[in-house]
């Protein structure tokens, strides 16, 4: 049976409260609390994953970033966090307290966090809490398909955001552009994304998310070639002196918007992991999207 810990690393709801931003959880990839905040309530991304969990049935709500507001409820969520960086917040109750330490403000949410054109003030405003409230020592975090990194705007916000302590997590799903349009779905090429990891990390050094998943329906699976061209593209973006803290390897965890999709063996991601480990880039195995 899942323990309390489980369950609430699975549920990873995006919504806390009346708050329109910021929501707290439980986060098995920071390893423990995470204080989301969502720049993008109205849900648009210029990816179209098939395997989003994102619901987009329900149309997004109008986007308006409102800074004053997203001061206020991290602020709320941050006045939780005891002397020991331990938040205490109700919902966490059930935890032991080396558990339920607070480890990072994490941009993400129901979309892409870096199409919004406040990006970069909100990465400044970030900063701004993370000095103030230093004695908590956590960390920002930038969760991004990496699409818009090129953009002088973008850079402003992630330097601005790495000022302190942080880290840009950047998803890297395939290997081939055929398998990524399969995937992600984007206008915008694989290789762009690899030359903006590139440019990237000849400043700061950031993490990989890369997403593995099966179509049920067209009997379609990781073959040698796609992992042979994934690991090319690894192994091209470490050559040009880039430096990749790790690669998060995960699968299908929540339902996604197809319902053809379906999650990868575990064997598969651990003989992923090991060559990547092979390339001198650390690597890690996680069950789930949390
Ligand atoms: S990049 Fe993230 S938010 Fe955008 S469609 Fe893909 S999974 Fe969903």
């Amino acid at each position: 049976m899942a323990s309390v810990k489980e369950k609430l690393q699975r549920l990873h709801p995006r919504e806390y409260a009346n708050f329109t931003y910021a929501y707290p959880v439980l986060s098995r990839r920071s390893g423990g609390v995470s204080i989301g905040v969502n720049l993008n309530p109205d849900k648009i991304c210029n990816f179209d994953c098939p395997y989003c969990q994102v619901d987009r049935t329900p149309p997004g709500k109008e986007q308006i970033i409102d800074l004053p507001r997203i001061r206020e409820e991290v602020e709320a969520l941050l006045s939780s966090v005891d002397e020991n960086g331990i938040c205490r917040l109700p919902l966490f109750d059930a935890l032991p307290d080396a558990d339920k330490k607070l480890c990072d403000v994490a941009l993400s949410g129901d979309g892409e966090p870096t199409l919004v054109p406040e990006f970069a003030d909100v990465c400044a405003l970030l900063h701004e809490l993370q000095l103030a409230h230093s004695q908590l020592d956590f960390k920002l975090v930038l969760i991004t398909n990496a699409t818009l990194l090129d953009r002088p705007k973008v850079q402003a916000g992630v330097e601005a955001l790495l000022k302190g302590r942080g880290e840009v997590w950047a998803k890297l799903d395939a290997g081939t552009e055929t398998w990524f349009q399969r995937v992600n779905i984007s206008r915008i090429s694989l290789d762009r994304i690899e030359e903006n990891l590139i440019s990237l990390g000849k400043t700061s050094p950031f993490k990989i998310q890369s997403f593995f998943c099966r179509f049920a329906s067209e009997g379609w699976d990781w073959n040698k070639e796609e992992v042979e061209a994934y690991l090319q593209r690894l192994r091209r973006i470490r050559d040009a002196g880039s430096r990749i803290l790790e690669v998060q390897l995960y699968t299908l965890a929540r339902r996604p918007s197809d319902a053809s999709i379906v999650a990868v063996d575990k064997p598969l991601l651990e003989s992923i992991r090991v060559r990547i480990e092979a390339l001198g880039i650390p690597a890690r195995v996680y069950g789930s999207g949390d």
